[in-house]
């Protein structure tokens, strides 16, 4: 079994952080409708872009082929571009369309993307006029993924920020609740749930929920606990709402998922001695699933690039849970409030926040780290120079938070150095 390293006193280093700007090769915000779409079961995802960004949509979520999806391009052709047809009327046709063919659809989001942005298109003011037109049948929200302002998982927290906007607003006599934030898989969400009712904390909430009009009431007794280090978005919206958020480390890996729902034990009272009688018994299965890739894993050189905002967590996870060594940790943003708890774990540790992408890949080259997490524009080239890489994008489409899958997230990453030795023998 792997025991995770003792936490650091006041003593320890504190992580090297520094930022760098400049290129970044980060997928854009739209990814997000790929994981978003399964999980709000009555949305659907209108991206007003090109077919550029169709393409990309299509072929991040090419596992979907035979189910129905959720989400469409609104492409705009080169008349639109121009300003020669009109683009709200264009985007009323296509609307009617979508809700004719689907009429289960209860929340339909317009995406904005980087065509959209570049002719100014106001898609909050369209949101705005067909939600008067529709409701109470169809609420219609608007974001934007566009690969000008956002960065791969941002594209959540904008469609996030809009929905908590959205939701009732509690007032100081409604009672306490938690809400978990971030798109989680239903099984996930499920055993959380089951967690959480046996520390004693109720109601628990998650944003998104499967159905999005079933949003918890917002307000002065609402905590929130973020599932994922990207949300700083709707972190200040919740905030604004008069929301109470709970900082902690993100529950990757045993001792992440412990310290995680610690804080929200501790946000709501509930005694030390209580959530040691409710995780110990999972908390020591998870390592022993841990434990079977360790030995893959321990004292490999590990390189993050920036690219999810997952990077420290992972890291921290890597580094405590499966002794790998830290060369670097890239990522594209860290909200300092929310990530402070992970930092605090890597002490001495050369964290790197923005995106220079050719000096990073020029201390790739030096460092020859023994396994690099990085982007799928970045892993086809490293590759070809005999280095092992890992597509960051797996990390948020496959099932990774909790107990339960602490195993399966170790294994993640142990994979492809183990596919690599056997090529090598
Ligand atoms: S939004 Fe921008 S970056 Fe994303 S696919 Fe469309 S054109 Fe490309």
């Amino acid at each position: 079994m792997t025991a995770a390293a003792p936490v650091p006193g006041c003593d320890a280093p504190a992580p090297r952080v520094r930022s760098e700007r400049g290129q970044r090769a980060v997928f854009c915000g739209l990814t997000g409708i790929v994981w978003l779409h399964r999980k709000i079961q009555d949305a659907f995802f209108l991206v007003v872009g090109s077919r550029t960004c169709a393409h990309l949509i299509q072929s991040a979520a090419g596992v979907m082929i035979f189910a129905e999806p959720r989400f469409a391009t609104a492409i705009m052709e080169e008349r639109d571009l121009a300003g020669m047809a009109d683009m709200h009327d264009e985007l009323d046709r296509v609307v009617a369309q979508v809700l004719e063919r689907r009429p289960d659809i209860k929340t339909l989001f317009l995406v904005g993307s980087c065509p959209s942005e570049v002719i100014k298109l106001d898609l909050a003011k369209a949101a705005a006029r067909l939600s008067a037109k529709l409701m109470p049948d169809v609420r219609v929200l608007s974001y934007s993924g566009s690969g000008i302002e956002t960065t791969f998982t941002e594209g959540e927290d904008a469609c996030l920020s809009a929905l908590a906007r959205t939701a009732p607003r509690a007032t100081a006599d409604d009672p306490s609740q938690l809400v978990v934030v971030g798109a989680l898989p239903d099984v996930v969400e499920d055993q959380f749930a089951r967690l959480f009712d046996e520390l004693g904390i109720a109601p628990v909430r998650f944003l998104p929920g499967r159905r999005s009009t079933e949003l918890p009431k917002l307000g002065p007794n609402t905590r929130y606990l973020l599932a994922q280090p990207f949300l700083g978005a709707t972190a200040a919206t919740l905030d604004s709402l008069g929301c109470v958020g709970v900082a902690a480390p993100f529950p990757f890996g045993a001792e992440g998922t412990t310290a995680w729902l610690s804080a929200a034990a501790n946000a709501f009272g509930v005694p030390a001695s209580k959530v040691r009688e409710v995780t110990a018994l999972k908390e020591n299965r998870a390592k022993v699933a841990i434990a079977r890739h360790a030995g893959g894993l321990r004292g490999k050189r590990i390189m993050f690039f920036p690219d999810s905002q997952l990077e420290p967590p992972l890291a921290r996870f890597l580094s405590r849970e499966l002794g790998a060594e830290l060369i670097e940790v890239g990522t594209p943003y860290l909200h300092g409030r929310w990530l402070a708890p992970e930092l605090a774990l890597l002490p001495g540790v050369d964290v790197v926040e923005g995106a220079d992408v050719d000096r990073q890949l020029d201390r790739c080259r030096a460092a020859r780290p023994d396994l690099t997490i990085c982007g799928l524009g970045l892993a086809n080239p490293l590759e070809a120079e005999g280095l092992a890489t890992k597509w960051s994008i797996e990390l948020l489409f496959t099932p990774t938070h909790g107990y339960e899958q602490a195993g399966d997230l170790a294994e993640l990453f142990a994979r492809p150095l183990a596919r690599r030795e056997l090529l090598e023998v």
